[in-house]
């Protein structure tokens, strides 16, 4: 029975993923992007091993993590395989030294505080890190993330860090059956992403923008999302 049941789940991780590329093509090609341009990322979070395994075994290799311990479990377990880590949970600065052990990127620095530790503890281990900054464009209180008023205040001084490269901006959309409003929020990030190439920093560039989740995926791309993180359409629902 237990052999019967694995089959099963493994097929619908496979068939999720096949799916979710197939939408992501069809979203490419009404707004005239090439699929290339959107990178998809699986959120992990909650989902076992071998599971994870699954997805691997389809081709994937980027992963999204929120919680620094069991990510860097996962990111041990999984140390033979092509993958990379990228941390999008809201991080604590005495979590830092631990999320460079495992992530290529931290896409959540919504904080200076947070960008600076960063930067101390790359300094000391003489290597570089991607990041992006994530925005709270719905305005919840229950998100993370610097508000869009802020933000370039915030990027003008994370520039300034050594050790930090800036890519690009992160946001969650607003939790909404409703277009327009979700729309919205991805629409700011892109208005942000204009801005802040506007300031031409030096070595900060500014191509990605992480938005768009399983519920909301379509619109983000057409937005503009060149990375998009989908967990609970193909995994099933966290419980
Ligand atoms: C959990 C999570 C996701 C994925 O959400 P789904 O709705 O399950 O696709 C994406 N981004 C962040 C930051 C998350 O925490």
């Amino acid at each position: 029975m237990k052999q019967v049941y694995f089959m099963i789940a493994e097929t619908t991780i496979a068939e999720q993923i096949h799916a979710v590329h197939s939408r992501i093509q069809a979203a490419c090609l009404r707004t005239g992007r090439s699929p290339e341009t959107v990178q998809l990322m699986l959120v992990t979070k909650t989902v076992s091993i071998a599971d994870i395994q699954v997805a691997l075994d389809c081709g994937e290799t980027l992963l999204g993590e929120n919680k620094v311990q069991e990510a860097l479990a996962k990111a041990k377990s999984l140390q033979n395989s092509p993958v990379h880590w990228h941390f999008i949970g809201h991080l604590q600065t005495n979590k830092v030294k631990d999320v460079l052990k495992f992530a290529t990127c931290v896409q959540s620095v919504d904080r200076l505080e947070l960008a600076q530790k960063l930067s101390q503890r790359l300094q000391q281990d003489e290597r570089e890190l991607p990041i992006l900054i994530q925005v709270n464009t719905s305005y919840e209180e229950s998100k993370f993330g610097v508000a869009p008023e802020q933000a370039l205040e915030l990027i003008q001084r994370v520039a300034e860090l050594p050790g930090l490269q800036l890519q690009g901006l992160m946001t969650i959309g607003l939790f909404s059956e409703q277009e327009q409003p979700v729309r919205d929020c991805f629409k700011r990030l892109r208005e942000l992403q204009a801005q802040a190439r506007a300031l031409a920093l030096p070595k900060a560039s500014w191509d990605v923008l992480s938005m768009g989740m399983s519920g909301d995926f379509e619109w983000a791309i057409e937005e503009g999302a060149t990375l998009i993180r989908v967990g609970s359409l193909i995994f099933g629902a966290r419980t």
